[in-house]
């Protein structure tokens, strides 16, 4: 097969794997029926240093990921390393996660365009929401979050926000091309499987060229078939947990079967 890269150089392999992530060109291109899905619901996101926080919300935040559930939504909590990598406590970010239900079409248009009115589907970079929709958030966090949870909501400088989307394909094979990780499924960020998935897939994806000895069809073959079941079962999983706590209101953060990451290597 002859590929042609985007600065004009050509060359020639057996197979071409696609690892182009969320946005990619090469699903938009094999497979223009593939499905993006949005959730209903938005990530409202930012970070605050946790040197900022009063020495008894720190305390209570410092060493867990921290969940409030509360009625059709839920938000979480985490230190994630500060500016240049630090992950001593103290030095990190204190960031958060709130998963808000924002319906489709006008509140959501709304929404998205943001303080300079522009349209986007996907997400609100730093420092682009718009005035009201900070009032009504930090208003909602004050009256509505625990009180540690709150202050780290309220004070991120910079608050974002992120449309949750189902991203799902019919296949991840086409001739000699495949298609892994973000670039085919990609899923709701609640079971923090993605990285997991995206590796399964590479993985598996060399297991079936080795097993094949040399039969790149009959490998592909065998590893599409695995790696759709998985990233359904995920999409499915991840589909889950956000009806659970976004709509349901019978989510339960401690359910086993909700737990983060692969259940195991492929599941
Ligand atoms: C805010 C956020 C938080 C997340 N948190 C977690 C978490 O806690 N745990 C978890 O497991 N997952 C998490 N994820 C999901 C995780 O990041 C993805 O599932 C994972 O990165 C997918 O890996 P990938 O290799 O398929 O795609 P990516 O990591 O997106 O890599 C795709 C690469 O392809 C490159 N590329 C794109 N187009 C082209 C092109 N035309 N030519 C050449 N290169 C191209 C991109 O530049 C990029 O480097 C999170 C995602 C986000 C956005």
């Amino acid at each position: 097969m002859e590929i042609t890269f985007a600065d004009g150089a050509r060359d020639e392999c057996d197979l071409l794997v696609a690892a182009d992530g969320i946005n990619s060109l090469t699903r938009e291109t094999l497979f223009p029926s593939a499905r993006s899905r949005y959730s209903g619901y938005v990530a409202y996101r930012g970070t605050v240093p946790e040197e900022d926080l009063r020495p008894e919300t720190f305390a209570e935040l410092r060493d867990a990921i921290t969940y409030q559930v509360i009625r059709d939504s839920h938000v979480l909590v985490y230190p994630i390393p500060g500016p240049g990598g630090a992950v001593q406590p103290g030095e990190r970010l204190s960031n958060y996660v709130w998963y808000r239900n924002v319906a489709p079409g006008a509140p959501f248009d709304r929404l998205l365009a943001g303080r300079d009115g522009q349209p986007r589907k996907v997400s609100v970079p730093p420092g682009m929401l718009s005035d009201e929709a900070i009032e009504e958030f930090r208003a909602t966090a004050t009256r509505e979050l625990a009180p540690p949870i709150a202050e780290v909501v309220n004070g991120a400088r910079e608050p974002f926000v992120q449309a949750v989307y189902d991203i799902d394909v019919p296949a991840m094979t086409a001739g000699q091309v495949a298609i892994l990780g973000d670039a085919a499924f990609a899923v709701r960020p609640h079971a923090a499987a993605g990285t997991a998935k995206a590796a399964a897939d590479a993985w598996a994806l060399a297991d079936a060229l080795e097993g094949a000895g040399g039969d790149i069809p009959a490998a592909l073959k065998t590893w599409e078939e695995a790696q759709l079941d998985l990233g359904r079962r995920l999409l499915e999983r991840c589909r889950e947990i956000g009806r659970r706590s976004q709509v349901d209101n019978s989510w339960d953060p401690s359910d086993p079967y909700l737990i983060f990451g692969l259940h195991e290597p492929g599941r």
